[in-house]
């Protein structure tokens, strides 16, 4: 099993830019800071003990390599091309966000840093950090805004049990942003110490590319084991794009085979209005958020706008450089699914397959359906399951029934 790929010709530079997309737009004590960083990861991800302590943790801790599961009960209910599920939810933890976790961490730690700091909105991205910090012996500050951690309790205990300690951020509305601008905040007392590990293939130059690396395990993982179950590769690739990390990883392994088609899927939320929807992709333009330039939903003096997703875990204004790029370029397609489109998938999964998944990964499952049916038999498309259900059941059954 490999572990890492840097496989990634020239994607991003030097500069970290993937096409026009990317960089590192930080105040000036952090430019030295962050190439520290891109340079102790550039040597470490050739560094056969580093590669070996990730592969390691990979197999007898997160349990990879995930399955690839085809769903016979789903293709016949669709009764179109033959649906596969890459299992990213039965990794610890539930989801694809501890192998970039994971990685960080031990990023961190060889750099001697003392601290792993990070926001989190609905919790998801504080637990996996939280894990890797706890198994790899670093201290861990998680900010939350307070009505986050009002409505995501059962994640604020995870944290703390796993050791982690969660700062409540009290100021504007109590939500991520908040957290964000918080957790920046303390990271700036002593951003040599402390290594503020970013949870999505965002934010400035290395980090797009370091958490894309540690996710290209899910697509090396899946091309070898759909070969064996098949004899070939898939039609079509699908996968969720919040930040674009699960997808990225997925995605990676077949860039360079232009007859595979491949659909990353954004949420419409509740329609194409202002402030009800996350497709960053589908509706935004360039601009600047968090310290890197990408595709943007942003207001004319280009402040991020407000956005929305029954998936927590979708809804972010901004969206990974690189995917910026592949739109650009045309290399993937990026397609939506409503909310009431993804609760139907959640729905139809779970009884189908006895698979419940993310609300974020019911967006991926709701369009490969819709594919399936379009392309019709003798296709094959593989989705990537990015999470596990569990997190959503209380919040779908009080707002949808059973
Ligand atoms: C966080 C999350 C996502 C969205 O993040 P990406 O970086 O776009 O992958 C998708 N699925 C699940 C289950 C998540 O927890």
């Amino acid at each position: 099993m490999s572990a890492i790929s840097g496989n990634t010709a020239g994607c991003p530079d030097e500069r970290g830019y993937f096409g026009n997309y990317g960089g590192a737009f930080v105040p000036p004590v952090l430019e030295g800071v962050l190439r520290g960083i891109r340079e102790a990861y550039l040597e470490l991800r050739v560094t056969g003990e580093f590669i070996d302590e990730l592969r390691d943790l990979y197999l007898h801790y997160i349990g990879r390599p995930s399955p690839v599961y085809f769903a016979k009960n789903l293709t016949a209910l669709v009764g179109g091309s033959s649906i596969y599920l890459k299992r990213e939810d039965l990794n610890h933890t539930g989801a694809h966000k501890i192998n970039h976790c994971m990685g960080e961490a031990l990023v961190a730690r060889r750099m001697g840093k003392t601290r792993l700091i990070a926001e989190t909105g609905a919790g998801q991205h504080g637990v996996a950090l939280a894990t890797a910090a706890a198994i790899t012996g670093l201290p861990c500050t998680i900010y939350m805004g307070t009505v986050d951690m009002e409505k995501e309790r059962p994640n604020v205990t995870r944290m703390r049990l796993l050791g982690a300690e969660v700062v409540p951020v009290s100021r504007g509305l109590g939500t991520l942003k908040d957290a964000v601008d918080a957790a920046f905040e303390a990271y700036m007392e002593d951003p040599e110490g402390q290594f503020y590990a970013i949870g999505s293939v965002v934010g400035p130059d290395p980090f797009p590319m370091m958490v894309r690396d540690f996710q290209t395990v899910v697509g090396l993982e899946a091309r070898e084991q759909f070969l064996e179950m098949t004899g070939g590769l898939p039609d079509c690739l699908v996968a969720c794009v919040g930040g674009g990390s699960n997808a990225i990883g997925l995605f990676t392994a077949f860039l360079d085979d232009p007859g595979i088609d491949i659909y990353g899927v954004e949420p419409s939320g509740r329609g194409f209005r202002p402030g009800q929807h996350a497709a960053t992709l589908t509706l935004g333009s360039p601009g600047l958020i968090h310290g890197f330039r990408c595709y943007l939903l942003q207001d004319e003096e280009g402040e991020p706008l407000p956005v929305y997703s029954v998936a927590s875990g979708l809804d972010y204004p901004g969206v990974g450089p690189q995917h910026s790029h592949l739109k650009d370029t045309g290399r993937v397609r990026y397609e939506t699914v409503s909310d009431s489109e993804a609760i139907e998938a959640f729905r139809v999964l779970s009884r189908v397959e006895g698979i419940i998944p993310a609300l974020e990964s019911a967006h991926a499952v709701a369009f490969s359906m819709e594919l399936a049916r379009r392309l019709g038999p003798g296709k094959s498309v593989l989705v990537n399951l990015s999470g596990r259900g569990d997190k959503d059941l209380d919040f779908v059954v009080d707002n949808y029934g059973l």
